[in-house]
């Protein structure tokens, strides 16, 4: 499984729901985001990118030196601050400015 839900974080808006292309993820009977196929998911990042909360982390691959890192997005109006955090805790922060996309 590429991402994980954090169910305290998760506010059960739904919008995971909507882009995964896979259609796996649901919210469940308390109104909270699962996973319903977790082996089928490969980590094209929608979900991680749509929750405005936080609640999606995803697991940075072995390939790309992320061992044991895991990431997830923060927005704040049109900024969405990607925070990586490694296995001692360290924050590693990319910021990117959405209505300049073309310009990375
Ligand atoms: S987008 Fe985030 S807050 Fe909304 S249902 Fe999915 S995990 Fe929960
Ligand atoms: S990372 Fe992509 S495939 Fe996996 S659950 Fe999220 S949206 Fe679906």
């Amino acid at each position: 499984m590429s991402i994980r839900i954090e169910q305290e974080k998760c506010v059960g808006c739904g919008q995971c729901t909507e882009v995964c292309p896979g259609s796996l993820i649901e919210l469940n009977s308390t109104g909270k985001a699962y996973m319903r196929y977790p082996r089928d998911c490969w980590g094209c990042v929608s979900c991680v990118k749509e929750c405005s909360f936080g609640a999606i982390e995803f697991f940075l691959g072995a390939d790309i030196g992320g061992i044991g890192s895991k990431m997830h997005v923060e927005k704040k109006k049109s900024y969405m601050y990607w925070r990586i955090t490694t296995p001692d805790g360290e924050v590693k922060t990319i910021c990117i400015d959405t209505q300049k996309s073309n310009a990375y």
